[in-house]
């Protein structure tokens, strides 16, 4: 078998990629090798704001992208770059031109144990609904995105929360937003919302922070048997060791040893630690070049250091000198914009034609749902190498909304806006253009101004 194209991995990032090189050169062959039938494919993209967009993603028969490209059920093993081809583990030996590797990332597994559920597909999600009809008191380790979610649709068990932070979700929240997030999560939001916005500088370090995809929670849902739902949020610790209960212990399945000093007695564990990227393919010939993070390391075109193979999605790291407002975190997103520009870099080095890098990685963008709140974060967010040099304006109304924007000499460098603010427009183009904010930053978050005004 012989492509022109081959991508490997049915995720966000490999369907992006097919999808673009289908449209950019229709009459080459194109190969897709994916482990299952079932692929991920961006089946609804909402704009929200120029580089911002409200994406559905659902799995799909991997059948659908036939009139695309030739899709090989099938594992690869290890790539051969001396005669450019693949191997698979049923035995096939695939040629190509140009290769991409999108084989995503693999959630973190630190603790073996069958009381323990690492979340990270449709199927582990289900794996966990059964286990809730029996459970009566859960732990919940991590602090990122997906444990910020599952506390939040876990009902009627008990639930510890274990954060290594001194708040909650900080690998996307600073403690005000927590603060904000958390009065929802304690169930005691007040019911008139009273608006506070401030100024104020901070002394604080920026924190930088870290497979289902948005709303992956939404339609399961994750009630245990209690009629309560109980949360206690054990801080600034880590899970020291995990031991199951002897047979003869009635009272719970595991202990939870903490870096606290406390043993948590629980029924189920589920753990939600970050992921580690799936670079570890065998090669023929001097191994793929990775960064820190076990990510393949790829150039501003998205190439390895393996002629003629490209990475894309959550599997790769940038190593390129990256745009002042952009960096990586390994999201949806990312995964898309990635598949589709490695597309671009794969058909420019085919036909030999110059390739500007896309515009999304001028800034970053994400929006998600965080306890039912709308979330959107723009550019250096949590102050991302800004070190403690900027500024902080402020506007929250409890239960309602929550504007945090970062400026840096008067010019804007990042937004988390949480709730319906509908201002991500605006500070999306005050990022991106860096207008000097100085004489009006006082009047920016006023609620009696409507500040879009000046920027008509
Ligand atoms: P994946 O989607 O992981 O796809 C990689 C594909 O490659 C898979 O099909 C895999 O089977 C295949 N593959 C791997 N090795 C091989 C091989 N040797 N041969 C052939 N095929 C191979 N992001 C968000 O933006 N919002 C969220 O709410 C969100 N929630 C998440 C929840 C969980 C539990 C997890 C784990 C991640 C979540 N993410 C979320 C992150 C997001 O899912 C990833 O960033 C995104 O899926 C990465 O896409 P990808 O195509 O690079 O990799």
């Amino acid at each position: 078998m012989q492509f022109k194209y081959l991508v490997i991995g049915g995720g966000i990032a490999g369907v992006s990629c097919v999808e673009g090189l289908a449209f950019l050169h229709p009459d080459a062959s194109i190969g897709l090798i994916t482990p299952s039938g079932i692929v991920k494919a961006v089946t609804k993209a909402v704009p929200v704001t120029k580089l911002l967009s409200d994406i559905t993603v659902e799995e799909t028969d991997a059948d659908k992208l036939e009139g695309m490209c030739r899709v090989i059920v099938d594992n690869v093993t290890a790539i051969d770059p001396r005669v450019n081809s693949v191997l698979t583990e049923s035995g096939r030996e695939i040629k190509y031109s140009k290769l991409c590797l999108c084989t995503g990332a693999s959630p973190r597994k630190i603790w073996y144990s069958p009381h323990v559920i690492t979340i990270r597909d449709t199927d582990s999600v289900e794996t966990l609904q059964d286990k809730l009809k029996t459970v009566k008191k859960i732990v919940v380790i991590g602090n990122g995105g997906i444990a910020t979610e599952l506390v939040h649709e876990l009902s009627g068990v008990d639930i510890v929360w274990v954060v290594k932070d001194k708040h909650i979700s900080a690998t996307f929240l600073d403690p005000g937003a927590a603060e904000f997030l958390q009065e929802t999560v304690l169930k005691k939001t007040e019911s008139t919302p009273e608006t506070m916005f401030k100024r104020m500088r901070y002394n604080t370090e920026g924190s930088a922070g870290p497979s289902l995809g948005p709303d992956w929670h939404s339609n399961v849902s994750l009630h245990g048997v209690a009629r309560d739902t109980h949360i206690v949020i054990e801080y600034a610790c880590e899970v020291e060791r995990i031991v199951d209960a002897e047979e003869t212990d009635t009272s719970c399945n595991v202990y939870v040893k903490l870096t606290n000093g406390k043993t948590l007695a629980c029924d189920i564990v589920v753990s939600a630690i970050g992921v580690v990227p799936n670079s570890n393919i065998l090669v023929r010939g001097p191994p793929f070049e990775l960064a820190t993070d076990s990510g393949i390391s790829v150039n501003e075109f998205l190439q390895t250091n393996v002629s003629h193979v490209f990475a894309a999605g959550d599997v790769c790291t940038p190593r390129w000198e990256i745009a002042a407002h952009w960096f990586q975190m390994r999201l949806w997103t990312q995964a898309r914009h990635m598949g589709s520009y490695a597309a671009k870099c794969m058909v420019g080095a085919v036909k030999n034609e110059p390739v500007l890098q896309d515009f999304a990685f001028e800034m970053f963008t994400h929006m998600t749902r965080f306890f039912g709140f709308k979330v959107i974060l723009l550019g250096l967010f949590n102050a991302q190498t800004l070190g403690n040099d900027y500024e902080v304006l402020l506007r929250v109304t409890r239960g309602v909304e929550y504007i945090k924007l970062i400026l840096k000499d008067g010019k804007m460098q990042g937004a988390v806006l949480i709730g319906d603010t509908d201002i991500e427009e605006m500070c999306e183009n005050l990022i991106l253009n860096q207008l000097d904010l100085t004489d009006i930053a006082d009047d920016l978050l006023n609620p009696n101004i409507d500040i879009e005004d000046y920027f008509d």
